[in-house]
C-alpha cells in the first residue's frame, strides 16, 4: 500500500527553472521577482499593495504594529485558530479576547460583540480551513464598535466572499505562503495585503530594520525579508492558483459525494463563500479511532487544532473564558488528505477506508 500524505506540495520543471534562473540572477533578497510578485499578488488579491516577508506570523505582527497596538488593547481573536494567529496579538504587546466559533468552525460575530470593552480595538477574523468568515456580520460589528479588521487568510488564498476575494475586506490582510498552505512555497514565506498606504509603508519599514533609507532607522524593526528564489518560484505558482484551488474544490466535491450518508459531518461551504480547502475537515466523536483506523491503512490525518489558543499553557496568565462550541468541536475534528496535487485514486482509497470503518 502507497502511503497517502495529508498534503503535497507541486514540484515540476517550470518551478525549477524559475528556481534557477534567480540563483543566476546573483539577487538573493527582496529584488526584482519579489517586486513583481508584490504587484501581481496584490492584482491577485484586489488590494493597492502587498508587502512580502518572512512568514505569516511575521505579517501579523508587522501590521498589529502599524495599526499602533499598545499595552493593554484588546482584540477579538477565535480561539479556534494555528496559535501564531495568537502569538502574533501577544508578540505586539496586545491582549487576544477568545471568542468562540460558529457553526463552520470560524469566529463567531454575536459571541465577538459580547466581549466588546471600551479597551477593545480590533478583530482579527480567521478564514479557518479555506472558509470566509462571515464578513458582512464582523464589518457591521466593527463599525457598530469602532474596531479595525484584520484577515487572517493564511489558509484561505485566493477564496472569496461574493465573488470578492478575502484580504480585501478588512484594513489589512496576513497571507502565509508555508508548503501546505494553498499557495506554497518551497520553505516559510508571507504577505501583507492592504488598501493602506501609511499600513504599506509602515510594514516595508518594519520588515528591514525601521529603515527609512540605507543609514537612517526610523523606528527599530526587525529583519523579516524575503528571498528571491521563494519569489520567483511563487510567481509561477500566483498563476495557477485559480487552477490549484477549483482542483481542490474538484476534490472536497469528490469527498462529499463518496462520504455521504455516513454518521460523520462533512464540511459545508456558506452561502456567499468561495471556499478553497485548504483543509477537508470532518467531524464525528469516534475521531481518534477513525484515525488510528486510517493511519494503519497508510492514510495520514491530522488534527488542526486538538488545543484551543485559550487552553494553551502559554497562555494561562490571561485567565481564559470557557467557550462551550471550541472546547467540543476540537475533539471530534479530523483533517483528511487534501492538496491541488492528490488524485482522484487518492481520494477514493480515502472514502473507501472511511466507509469501511464506519460499516458501510
Ligand atoms: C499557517 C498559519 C499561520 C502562520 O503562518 P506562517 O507563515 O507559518 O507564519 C497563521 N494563521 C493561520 C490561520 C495559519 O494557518
Amino acid at each position: 500500500m502507497t502511503p497517502i500524505p495529508l498534503s503535497r506540495p507541486p514540484v515540476d520543471d517550470e518551478i525549477r527553472q524559475a528556481v534557477l534562473a534567480a540563483i543566476d540572477s546573483r539577487q538573493y533578497i527582496l529584488g526584482p521577482q519579489c517586486r513583481e510578485l508584490e504587484a501581481e499578488l496584490a492584482r491577485h488579491t484586489g488590494t493597492k499593495h502587498a508587502v512580502l516577508t518572512s512568514s505569516a506570523t511575521a505579517a501579523l505582527w508587522m501590521i498589529l504594529r502599524a495599526l499602533g497596538v499598545t499595552a493593554g488593547d484588546e482584540i477579538l481573536v477565535p480561539s479556534h485558530t494555528a496559535f501564531p494567529t495568537v502569538e502574533a496579538i501577544c508578540f505586539a504587546g496586545g491582549t487576544p479576547v477568545f471568542v468562540d466559533a460558529d457553526d463552520w468552525y470560524t469566529l463567531d460575530p454575536k459571541d465577538a460583540a459580547t466581549r466588546v470593552t471600551p479597551r477593545t480595538v480590533g478583530v482579527v477574523p480567521v478564514h479557518l480551513y479555506g472558509q470566509p468568515v462571515d464578513l458582512p456580520a464582523v464589518q457591521d460589528l466593527a463599525t457598530r464598535a469602532g474596531l479595525w479588521v484584520l484577515e487572517d487568510c493564511a489558509q484561505a488564498q485566493g477564496a472569496a466572499w461574493d465573488g470578492r476575494r478575502v484580504g480585501s475586506f478588512g484594513r489589512a490582510a496576513a497571507f502565509s505562503f508555508y508548503p501546505s498552505k494553498n499557495l506554497p512555497a518551497m520553505g516559510d514565506g508571507g504577505a501583507v495585503l492592504t488598501h493602506d498606504d501609511e499600513v504599506a509603508a509602515r510594514c516595508r519599514r518594519l520588515r528591514d530594520h525601521g529603515r527609512l533609507n540605507k543609514d537612517v532607522h526610523a523606528e527599530v524593526g526587525f529583519n523579516l525579508r524575503f528571498s528571491e528564489l521563494q519569489a520567483a518560484a511563487l510567481r509561477v505558482l500566483l498563476r495557477r492558483l485559480d487552477t490549484m484551488n477549483d482542483r481542490r474544490r474538484a476534490l472536497a466535491d469528490r469527498y462529499a459525494e463518496g462520504l455521504a450518508g455516513l454518521p460523520l459531518a462533512l464540511p459545508a461551504q456558506r452561502e456567499h463563500a468561495r471556499h478553497v480547502y485548504h483543509l477537508y475537515v470532518v467531524r464525528t466523536p469516534r475521531r481518534d479511532e477513525l484515525a488510528a483506523f486510517l493511519g494503519a491503512r497508510g492514510i495520514q490525518t491530522g488534527l488542526h487544532y486538538p488545543v484551543p489558543a485559550h487552553r494553551q499553557p502559554a497562555l494561562e496568565h490571561l485567565d481564559p473564558p470557557t467557550l462551550p462550541r471550541t472546547e467540543r468541536l476540537v475533539q471530534e475534528i479530523l483533517t483528511l488528505p487534501m492538496s491541488a496535487s492528490h488524485a482522484d485514486a487518492e481520494i477514493d482509497t480515502v472514502v473507501a477506508a472511511v466507509r469501511k470503518f464506519f460499516g458501510a
